[in-house]
């Protein structure tokens, strides 16, 4: 074989070695535009955290899988089914991605005491995991945005959580969100209502369907929460949970109501809602859209007083919520908003590599005094043409270019040509008059 065959051969070859690889199905990319939204969503959610006085924390993506099978509950949907968990082959550990965040909130409180001085107001954002049938809504890493007060037992900080999450939606310009309200009561009072929804149940055991034959004994509260049409008749004539509280748990979901009442945040009780989840007592609540099709929930939670004690802590009560970021974007979507500007002001057009190094210097220069200006990339072999150049720049949505050419340069000048008015205004400054060109520049942008 003679050697430019062997070269064709080879080259064959590693074509058709050389697979190409995509993402983890139910895993997104965020890429720009759409990460700009992201980071606005995010903006507003601190400036709003920081008003209400809650402190950020950043917590880490695996945790022991025993966390989240003793917080969650052993018979619910993420533990039985949507967990990430391995084992780390080089030391054995039982690890899991985190499905959700309050376990490892929790797990973080407990570990480094930070209740001893007393309760805690904090937040956190991140991605979750939960293997899960992708579609609309619904993913295998999607991000939550949470809010936890830890260490009060009162209702004034659930209602209070509720007019933070309340305020986002105003903040992030979303109305058609509505808000339902339950309490779950104390484990007593759950115990009695348990006993009275199995009988129920019982009673029509041939109507329901394998998920719930199964939490018939285990976790029949779950069984309220079904999705399935063809169990709402018989889910719909259960007893009611709120009508097994006692004194102590009516007063403290009245006192919610009442603050949430003198706030003007409407609400409707809904006393089938349960949440996935085992570790919620008291007040629960979601926050629902109908933009959405099914995945209509945006945010949700409620009072978890056992948590912190099942994760080995001092017990103290809790209450918090978690929002989904890429519904709440996908509503903002809904309503059409408008996507943030990402043009830079200024770029720079550099026929002449030799001027290369001035132009670099006059955008750090700008840069520095807060213009964001893009230098021209070229291909490796020179800079290109002045009219590619310029092809790029209007591509770019910038408002001006800058045109470096050698001879202008090696005089102390640069051309500044406008690229948002038709005609494409051009003139000439000297390189330090750029400074005060710069400035007048910012203070219209
Ligand atoms: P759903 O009933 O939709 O399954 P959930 O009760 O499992 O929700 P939570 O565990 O309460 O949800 O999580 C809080 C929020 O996180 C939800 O209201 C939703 O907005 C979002 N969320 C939950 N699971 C997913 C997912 N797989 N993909 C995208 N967002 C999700
Ligand atoms: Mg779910």
């Amino acid at each position: 074989m003679s050697e430019s065959a062997k070269e064709t051969v080879s080259k064959a070859e590693k074509t058709a070695k050389v697979q190409k690889l995509v993402g983890v199905k139910g895993m997104n990319d965020i890429l720009p535009p759409d990460s700009a939204r992201w980071e606005w969503l995010e903006d507003q959610v601190r400036q709003l955290m920081a008003r209400y006085a809650y402190r950020h924390v950043r917590l880490p993506i695996v945790e022991p899988t025993a966390l989240f099978v003793r917080g969650l509950g052993e018979v619910t949907d993420i533990v039985e089914k949507e967990m990430y968990s391995f084992e780390d082959r080089l030391n054995g550990e039982q690890l899991t991605l985190r499905p959700e965040g309050t376990a490892g909130l929790v797990r973080a409180v407990v570990e480094h005491n930070l209740l001893y001085e007393g309760g805690k107001r904090l937040y956190y954002m991140g991605p979750m995991f939960r293997h899960e049938r992708p579609q609309r809504g619904r993913y295998r890493q999607f991000h939550q945005i949470g809010a936890e007060v830890l260490g009060f037992g009162g209702p004034e900080v659930d209602a209070e959580l509720i007019l933070l999450a309340h305020d986002l939606w105003k903040v992030l310009g979303l109305s058609e969100v509505r808000l339902e309200l339950n309490s779950l009561g104390q484990p007593a009072e759950r115990l009695a209502h348990r006993q009275a929804l199995i009988a129920h149940l019982e009673k029509h055991s041939d109507a329901l369907d394998e998920e719930a034959q199964r939490r018939l004994h285990s976790n029949p509260l779950r069984i309220l929460d079904t999705k399935n049409p063809a169990l709402q008749g018989v889910v719909e004539a259960a007893p009611r949970l709120l009508d097994f509280l006692g004194e102590t748990s009516l007063a403290h979901f009245h006192a919610v109501k009442a603050i949430l009442d003198a706030n003007g945040v409407a609400y409707s009780i809904n006393p089938r809602l349960v949440r996935g989840m085992d570790y919620y007592n008291l007040t629960v609540f979601e926050f629902i859209t109908t933009r959405l099709g099914s995945q209509g929930t945006i945010c949700g939670g409620g009072r978890y007083d056992y948590l912190i004690e099942q994760v080995g802590g001092k017990p103290a009560p809790a209450v918090g919520w978690a929002l989904g970021v890429e519904r709440v974007l996908e509503l903002i979507k809904e309503q059409g908003d408008v996507l943030p500007e990402l043009a830079p002001d200024v770029y720079a057009i550099v026929p002449d590599t030799r001027a290369v190094p001035v132009a670099m210097q006059v955008l750090q220069a700008l840069r520095a005094s807060g213009v964001s200006a893009q230098m021209h990339a070229g291909s490796g072999e020179g800079m290109g043409s002045m009219k590619s150049q310029f092809k790029k720049a209007d591509a770019s949505g910038a408002r001006f270019a800058l045109v470096f050419g050698a001879q202008e340069v090696e005089q102390g000048l640069v051309a500044i040509k406008s690229l948002r008015d038709g005609e494409g205004a051009q003139r000439t400054e000297s390189l330090t008059a750029l400074a005060e060109w710069a400035h007048t520049l910012q203070s219209t942008l």
